[in-house]
């Protein structure tokens, strides 16, 4: 088994990830998460929201999953959200073009479906399942289609990312934010695509959690007002000169945007905001890096783009947040669809004489011409910019109540004016930070895992290994713990306190009730205290012990004899299996500081080797 299979192993056994649909054999692609997997996700989530929300003050949104067709006609989605699909002739199995001639060339990503037929075929590239030939590649769009009320109702789509519920909104947003750029906003939830042949696990899912993040901010001031929080951390960059040399660099924000390696501050600030975040949720710093895209798998409108790629073991280096720099494309594209212009106005800090060309209507000569409408029409003349006059200087052109008009260059005045001007209108550029929620779930699983020599780690740690555990009269009940089942190996997920699903087990010794009431009333200060619980009564402690490693809970509490003659109970720590003997009395306290305050282990009781 590698560590891919391991993880799953550990996550169906445990209640982390089900394939869903098993009861009817499953399909591709969905999972479900189960008790401790909902947790551990949500606590991923809800961290997110305190570094997006609270901290950057980007406030959440909520946008419906199914969209109308307009919106990803304006976005690209119907035109060109595809991958390239190929079909086994033989058995009929569906694989990505593109990932079937990865190993064969490089880039092939950037291969259109016509080169990607042409290399298959060259290269006697056959299906990996029946060694059956091909079919000509073609795009295969990777929206759901849906269709919206009933009858042949309206085209809808599932949308295949959130970002696009924040573009459609950006008026309303500008109007909460008072038109004062920067500004941003958020949302989290389910996208949809239906990829082509997803045998990742959590890694390409057809239904996937997003948690994305458009900034607007203003095209001639890419600083960021506080860049100096991040600017001397050290940021593992895989640049597009350093993947020529295949080696990744060490470098601090700072000197990465001073060198013009990262295109600018903003950017630079949210590459660290994000690397702030993965390795706060468990990601393991070692095995984190952000690699810039290359010129041709950059969108063409893009000024730059990097992604924070994991290392796991089965899939190497994979993507799980994509930060851009998007310019005004996206707003842009709405508007011309929208036929609404998106713009912020921005007040200068001091208002500008400018020296401008305006048109003067010949009210005299356009009221015959154009009767009722000829106010309407000479409005219009004075909105044209300079550049629009200058195109059609014989014949204008201009809209009224949707209908073109032409205006001939002889009924209208030219002059140039000095007016006072005190701001313009702006088409804010976008900085979008796009997390896969799914793929950050799975990295942190991998990172937390780990397979222990107990024995090993026992001798290591200083406690007793195997056998040692001998009952002595004085020693508390629940240090015999460690010495049970070790031959096995421990299976433990090293989670943070800030995700495990569960925080602290309690454990009484025996079922009985003298144990497990002061259990219980143990249960309810650490419920009070908002910390989650696991209560556990049934096996060997040495059992209970490895049940709780397994799911990464950091501490347990055991409740023994002794427990009974002098009020302490045993609090072990997960990681290091070190044991303390603390009060009852205030242990919710002890608990909570253990694992939100940082408070240092061995200060949370009386040390205790068995
Ligand atoms: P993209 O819009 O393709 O850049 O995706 C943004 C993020 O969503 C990626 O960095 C992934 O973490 C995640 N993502 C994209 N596609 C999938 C998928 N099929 N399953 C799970 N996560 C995905």
């Amino acid at each position: 088994m590698d560590k891919y299979e391991k993880v799953f192993e550990l996550a169906k056994r445990r209640g982390f990830l089900w394939n869903s649909f098993e009861l009817y054999g499953g399909s591709r692609g969905f999972y479900d998460y189960g008790p401790l997997g909902s947790t551990l996700k949500r606590r991923i989530e809800q961290i997110w929201r305190e570094f997006y929300v609270i901290q950057e003050g980007h406030m959440e949104i909520e946008c419906p999953t199914i969209g109308i067709e307009d919106v990803f006609v304006a976005s690209g989605h119907v035109g060109g959200f595809s991958d390239p699909l190929c079909e086994c002739k033989k058995c009929g199995e569906a694989f990505r073009a593109d990932h079937l001639v990865e190993n064969v060339m490089n880039a092939a990503g950037t291969l259109s479906a016509e080169q990607l037929t042409q290399v298959i075929k060259e290269k006697g590239i056959t299906c990996p399942e029946c060694g059956g030939e091909f079919n000509d590649a073609y795009e295969f769009n990777l929206m759901f289609k849906t269709t919206i009320g009933p009858g042949t109702g309206r085209q809808g789509y599932l949308r295949p990312e959130t970002a696009q519920g924040m573009f459609v909104d950006f008026q309303r947003l500008s109007r909460f934010y008072r038109d004062k750029l920067p500004f941003g906003a958020v949302q989290i939830g389910k996208s949809y695509r239906n990829e082509i042949a997803p045998r990742q696990g959590v890694i390409r899912l057809r239904e996937f959690t997003q948690a994305e993040c458009e900034i607007f901010v203003d095209p001639r001031n890419k600083k960021h007002p506080n860049f100096e929080r991040f600017a001397d951390r050290e940021l593992s960059l895989y640049s597009q000169e350093a993947q020529q040399k295949g080696e990744p660099f060490r470098i601090t924000v700072r000197e990465a945007v001073e060198k013009g390696i990262i295109a600018h501050e903003v950017l630079g600030y949210n590459i660290a905001l994000t690397n702030e975040f993965l390795t706060k949720v468990g990601i393991d710093p070692a095995r984190l890096r952000f690699r810039q895209h290359l010129k041709d798998e950059m969108a063409h409108y893009a000024i730059d783009c990097w992604d924070a790629e994991i290392e796991t073991e089965r899939f190497g280096w994979v993507e799980i947040v994509g930060i851009a720099d998007r310019t005004d494309y996206d707003l842009k594209a709405h508007a011309k669809v929208s036929k609404t212009e998106l713009y912020v106005y921005v007040e200068y800090e001091e208002p500008k004489m400018v020296t401008r060309f305006v048109v003067k209507p010949n009210m005299g000569k356009l009221g015959p011409l154009f009767k009722g409408k000829a106010k309407a029409v000479a409005d219009a003349l004075k909105q044209l910019s300079e550049a629009e006059l200058s195109l059609s200087k014989d014949q204008i052109k201009v809209t009224v109540d949707g209908e073109e008009l032409t205006v001939s260059s002889d009924v209208v005045d030219f002059a140039e004016e000095t007016v006072k001007v005190s701001g313009e209108n702006v088409i804010p550029h976008v900085i979008e930070p796009s997390y896969g929620i799914d793929r950050i779930f799975y990295g942190v699983m991998e990172h937390a895992f780990d397979e222990e020599n107990v024995a090993q780690k026992a001798a290591e740690s200083g406690l007793k290994g195997a056998g040692e555990a001998e009952e002595t009269e004085n020693e508390p009940e629940a240090a015999k713990g460690e010495g049970e089942g070790e031959e096995e190996a421990r299976l433990v997920m090293h989670f943070s306190s800030a995700v495990a699903p569960v925080q602290v087990a309690v454990l009484p010794l025996l079922t009985r009730k003298e144990l497990a009431d002061p259990a219980k009333e143990i249960i309810a200060k650490l419920r009070e205290k908002s910390l989650l619980v696991n209560y556990d009564d049934s096996g060997t402690i040495g059992r209970r012990y490895r049940r709780n490693d397994e799911i990464g809970t950091p501490y347990s509490v055991t409740v023994d004899y002794d427990t009974l003659e002098d009020g302490t109970v045993t609090i072990r720590d997960r990681d290091a299996m070190r044991q303390v003997r603390a009060p009852i009395d205030g242990i919710e306290n002890v608990l909570y500081e253990l694992i939100y305050r940082g408070r240092d282990f061995e200060s949370a009781g009386k040390p205790f080797n068995f």
